[in-house]
């Protein structure tokens, strides 16, 4: 504190620490604080797992590709650095689920796979007539009795069936999450459902009930996405512009931390040791036990899960495809044959991102209990999703490129008691390292715009404790 002031140290600059630095800073000047904010990252860059490419008149997202837009915090974010002319929502269309090999359009009016119409689910060739009458036990089957928490597969399976969950719930359930969710939290993940279920007694009714219906008159519904037509990396450099010059340290990891007196003392990847009053942890989770190696009450994130996905960008001209399908893309059932998990029709779910005449689809593949593929090299990757595309797609020519982008342990698991085994450690956190918060997909949410939530919060958690 040479210069009288405070000083916050962030780590990780992705963009819940990102969001932080530029929202403390902000605070810092608009009210004159006498606080200095440092910004630490491991890499050469900003954005951690937001990353475009722009080639050849493609915008390519190598990461996540858009935000849910009824999530404000994410596009507020995007006003604050005046990228706001640059928002677009997604075109709507049609959406599949591929179960079995063969794809099914999504039936209408279905949320995260719940009906909320019945016709729809009736009338779909998804299930089978056994596979509808059990989903329509939902309707006398009371409500769940838990005391703590239960996985999704549970609590779905419950109420709908094997069969409504395997080839539609899960499907789109795990394509957020990459994960299994026989394995996965209900109350860390969605636990609106649970609270529905509790409520109407029936999560078909209670869903139809709580999901507003399209306005009247509505007749091209905006989609529930937004992204940046510059690519979402536009929107950290714009973060990163605006950050107090010399408050970012690139290309230095924190490799330790220890408490002392009055501060902390983190100790860096070149040896230096920088002092801190309040530090926010903005890594994944896997990086904190090792910074924190003193503290046992981190050890549960040594045991915390994370899968690996790749993600695999692949261009063409329009003719090289020779079954066009009409939609935005398709989820795939762990019941189908294939290595991918999702495709997007990316030139028409996102017009802006292929020039004219050009397709641009990306698929990932990869998920929980079946990440030997992202291991494979490049080409191998290629291959096999060509094979798994021309099943259905009969794609004349080879890409004219691809870009394949592996994301090694990088979502991150909300298993079943995360929610509570996160408030122990915070718990600890609290009596043992004052001024430590954590925040980021590793904990409250990995949605980008729960990242800038959790970012916004960091810094209301800092300026109280640094101000009482
Ligand atoms: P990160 O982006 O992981 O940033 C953490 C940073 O910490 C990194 O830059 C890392 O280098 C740094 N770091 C680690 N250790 C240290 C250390 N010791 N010292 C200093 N720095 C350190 N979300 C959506 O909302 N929409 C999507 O479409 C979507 N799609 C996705 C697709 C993929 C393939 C992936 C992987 C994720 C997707 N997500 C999506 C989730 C979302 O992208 C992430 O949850 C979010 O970007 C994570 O941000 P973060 O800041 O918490 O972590």
């Amino acid at each position: 504190m040479s210069n009288g002031k405070k000083t916050v140290v962030i780590i990780g600059g992705g963009i819940t620490g990102i969001t932080t630095a530029y929202y403390l800073q902000k605070e810092i000047k608009e009210n004159g604080l006498a606080i200095e904010c440092k910004l630490v990252e491991a890499t050469h860059r900003l954005g951690g797992k937001i990353q475009t490419v722009v080639k050849d008149g493609f915008v390519i997202e190598r990461g996540p590709d858009s935000f849910l837009a009824r999530k404000l915090s994410a596009s507020r974010l995007v006003n604050e650095v005046g990228l706001s002319d640059q928002l677009v929502h997604n075109a709507t269309g049609k959406s599949y689920i591929l179960v079995k090999g063969k794809l099914y359009p999504m039936p209408g009016g279905s949320v995260m796979g719940i009906p909320t119409q019945i016709g729809p689910f009736v009338t779909t060739g998804l299930f089978s007539p056994i596979g509808k009458l059990r989903a329509a036990a939902d309707f006398i089957l009371p409500p769940t009795k838990t005391e703590g928490d239960i996985s999704l597969g549970q609590f779905f399976r419950r109420r709908l069936g094997d069969e409504v969950v395997e080839n539609l719930v899960e499907p789109l359930l795990s394509g957020i999450y990459a994960g299994d969710i026989d394995q996965l939290s209900l109350m860390a993940t969605f636990p609106q459902f649970f609270h529905v279920e509790q409520k109407h007694g029936s999560l078909i009714l209670g869903m139809k009930q709580s999901t507003p219906k399209p306005k009247q008159g509505h007749t091209s519904p905006k989609g529930i996405f937004q992204t940046l037509k510059t690519g979402l990396q536009s929107l950290v450099e714009e973060i990163e512009n605006r950050l107090e010059p010399g408050s970012v340290l690139k290309g230095l990891r924190v490799e330790k931390i220890e408490k002392k007196e009055f501060d902390y003392e983190l100790t860096l990847s070149n040896s230096e040791i920088m002092r801190a009053d309040a530090i926010v942890v903005a890594t994944p989770h896997q990086a904190v036990p090792a910074m924190f190696s003193q503290y046992e009450f981190f050890a549960p994130f040594n045991h915390m899960p994370a899968t690996s996905v790749a993600t695999v960008a692949l261009a063409f001209p329009e003719a090289a495809i020779q079954h066009d399908i009409d939609g935005t893309g398709f989820v795939v059932s762990r019941n189908s044959d294939y290595t991918i998990t999702a495709c997007t029709w990316t030139h028409k779910k996102w017009p802006h991102t292929a020039p004219k005449g050009k397709v641009l689809l990306r698929c990932y593949v990869g998920r929980a209990g079946d990440e030997a593929i992202v291991e494979q090299a490049d080409d191998e990757i290629v291959k096999v999703v060509m094979d798994d595309l021309n099943k259905i797609m009969n794609i004349t020519a080879s890409p004219e490129f691809s870009i394949v982008t592996r994301w090694k342990q990088a979502m991150p698991q909300y298993v079943v008691g995360h929610k509570e085994r996160l408030e122990k450690i915070k718990e600890k956190m609290t009596e043992q390292l004052p001024g430590v918060f954590l925040a980021g997909s590793s904990y409250e949410g990995l949605g980008i715009p729960d990242c800038i939530d959790q970012g916004e919060e960091a810094v209301k958690k800092v300026l109280h404790y640094l101000q009482s």
